[in-house]
């Protein structure tokens, strides 16, 4: 029930792409093996570190700069991406117009 797809404007600029989906976990359920690389942008007035694969730039979460209580996971790159439905949509009054047609889009 913690898995969302963001519509929002940051999301398609930070992500590259129409959405994000991502997942959010407790600090305390996340374990971080490696370091990754962080950036740091102001989203919804607030401060988010985005972290990424120094070695090939994959986003991998983000959560506040200093002491996080949770994480916001990229579903994108989780194993288990498949099994990670979304529950809902958020900020769907910014999805691209053309989201809701992919459907139509030949494969
Ligand atoms: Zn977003």
């Amino acid at each position: 029930m913690e898995v969302t797809i963001c519509h929002c404007t940051d999301c398609q600029v930070l992500s590259g792409a129409p959405f994000r989906t991502v997942v959010a976990a407790p600090i305390g359920q996340f374990k971080l093996t490696g370091e990754p690389k962080r950036y740091v942008v102001v989203q919804s007035g607030k401060q988010m570190a985005q972290a990424f694969c120094p070695e090939c730039a994959t986003p991998l979460f983000a959560a506040a700069p200093e002491n996080p209580i949770s994480v916001v996971i990229r579903v994108g790159c989780v194993t288990q991406r498949a099994q990670l439905r979304p529950y809902a949509q958020i900020w769907a009054h910014l999805a691209l117009p053309w989201v809701s047609e992919l459907r139509l889009i030949p494969e």
